[in-house]
């Protein structure tokens, strides 16, 4: 049997891989458009700073990951971030605040409430979650359900930079079961967030002496570099292959290449971003394809500064900023803090974010400008003043996928669609979970069962 990937990024990689582990007599391509592979994973080596384009790191507690950096031999590359430096902050009244541990419950509300963040009123407010009533477990967005929970201020003040952060998007348009489930399981189990008595976890919901997030002494480049070098003996590894349509022919698919090549196969496993998978779904497939079309992306620019010496005056790995802050920044972090390996000793290594309105209003722009932008927002708010002796702009038009309220929905009529579909599958981080762990999961599960003559080829979630 024959299986073509496209897309090379992380997902697609997995995919090879598993498949050719689990389906050894399978014949595997790869089509990837660009001439790297890895997609959205990228590290660049300047000047002794490890340059991070994309993710810096994985949740250690979601352990495919790590679990797969051991199979391919990775395990001694495996580095834990920094556990005195696991504080983040907050930029509110311009001042950087310790930022709460909100993100895995049971939250302490003692920390929560005593959070100079908060107003008297704020905190007032945020002291009654105990007492509030559980929702009925609908879909409804981050700031109804947090809202709801701790009121109106924690919303504004804690969770809408959080949210920005991680997904990109604003707290009123993210689905709360689809973006946090663990939070909304969480209530439906305890009645509440918050457990008298209780200190809260980690952002990764590991205890607060242990570390949350591991990575590679590299940079997480290594992973898809790895697994390239595996795979060149098994797979065939087409770079520069940019896919152009998909359509069924008899039982089979064909692929159109922009080359003009074309190929037939029994299954084809679609890893690319959903509007690009949207895109090239023709004939009988156009249903799939409205559906993919309905998943929006947020853009973001990275911009990573590079000193020659220490720019950081406290511990801690970053700050988020709420996205009505007024900056065009939306968080920073310490990456020279959070992980060793990053800068040589006595450097630092800034990596700062911009997402959503202000990404999309600087895509087009010079590098110049947005690092003008960035290191004058950086003395603003951390007194930066040093020049940076590197300094790298990265932009990502389709960086993340929005989990926007119905999201779920739209994932089990994608789902739904290509069960009706043998043979033809879709990966990436706008099913199961955006997070590098989800994407190795969900790239597993389907070449566990990638044969497109058995009936059923549902994904589980996380
Ligand atoms: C700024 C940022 C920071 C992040 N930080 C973290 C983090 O710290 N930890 C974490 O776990 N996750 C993080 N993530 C999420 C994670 O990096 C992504 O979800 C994951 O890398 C997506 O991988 P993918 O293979 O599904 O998609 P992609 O990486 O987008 O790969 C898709 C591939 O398809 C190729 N392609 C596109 N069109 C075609 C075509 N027509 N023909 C052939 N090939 C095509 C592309 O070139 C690309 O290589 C972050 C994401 C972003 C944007």
């Amino acid at each position: 049997m024959k299986t073509v990937i496209i897309g090379g990024g992380i997902s697609g990689l997995a995919a090879a891989y598993y498949l050719s582990r689990h389906q050894p007599s399978n014949q595997v391509v790869l089509l990837e458009s660009s001439s790297r592979l890895g997609g959205i994973i990228r590290t660049e080596q300047q000047e002794g700073f490890c340059l991070e384009a994309g993710p810096d790191a994985f949740v250690r507690q979601k352990k495919k990951a790590a679990e797969l950096c051991r199979e391919l031999g990775l395990g001694s590359e495996l580095i834990a971030n920094r556990i005195a430096n696991q504080v983040s902050y907050s930029w509110l009244d311009g001042k950087l605040h310790p930022l709460p541990r909100v993100l895995n419950p049971p939250i302490d509300l003692d920390q929560l409430v005593a959070s100079p963040l908060l107003s008297p009123s704020g905190r007032l407010r945020a002291s009654r979650e105990p007492e509030i009533p559980p929702g009925g477990g609908v879909d409804e967005s981050v700031a109804s359900f947090m809202g709801r929970r701790f009121g109106p201020e924690v919303v504004q003040r804690v969770f809408e930079p959080l949210v920005a952060g991680v997904f990109g998007g604003s707290a009123s348009e993210i689905s709360l079961p689809a973006a946090f489930p663990h939070l909304l399981d969480f209530e439906q189990q305890h009645g509440c967030l918050s457990l008298p008595g209780t200190e809260s976890a980690s952002p990764s919901g590991t205890k607060a002496e242990e570390s949350s997030f591991q990575s590679l002494r590299n940079g997480m480049g290594q992973l898809p570099a790895k697994l390239a070098q595996v795979l060149q003996e098994v797979v065939q590894l087409h770079l520069g292959s940019s896919v152009r349509s998909i359509g069924r022919d008899g039982g089979r698919f064909r692929i159109e290449l922009e080359s003009g090549a074309s190929l037939q196969t029994d299954s084809a496993v679609l890893a690319t971003s959903a509007p690009v998978a949207a895109s090239l779904l023709e004939g009988d497939l156009k249903p799939i394809s409205d559906l993919l079309g309905q998943i929006e992306y947020a853009p973001s620019i990275l911009v990573c500064l590079g000193y020659r010496q220490e720019v950081v005056d406290r511990p801690g790995s970053g700050w988020i900023a709420p996205p009505d802050s007024g900056k065009a920044l939306l968080a920073c972090t310490w990456a020279h803090r959070k992980f060793d390996h990053r800068c040589p000793t006595g450097h630092s290594l800034l990596r700062a974010y911009l997402a959503g309105r202000s990404a999309s209003s600087l895509l087009e722009a010079d590098d110049r400008p947005i690092v003008r932008i960035v290191r004058q927002e950086l003395r603003e708010i951390q007194g930066v003043t040093a020049h940076p002796v590197v300094q790298r702009v990265y932009r990502l038009p389709r960086a993340l996928p929005l989990y926007k309220i119905g999201h779920l929905d739209l994932v089990s009529r994608i789902k739904q669609s290509l069960r009706q579909t043998p043979g033809l599958f879709c990966i990436g981080n706008y099913l199961d979970g955006v997070g590098i762990p989800a994407c190795l999961r969900h790239a597993q599960s389907v070449a566990a069962q990638g044969d497109p003559h058995r009936p059923s080829h549902s994904s589980k979630s996380p």
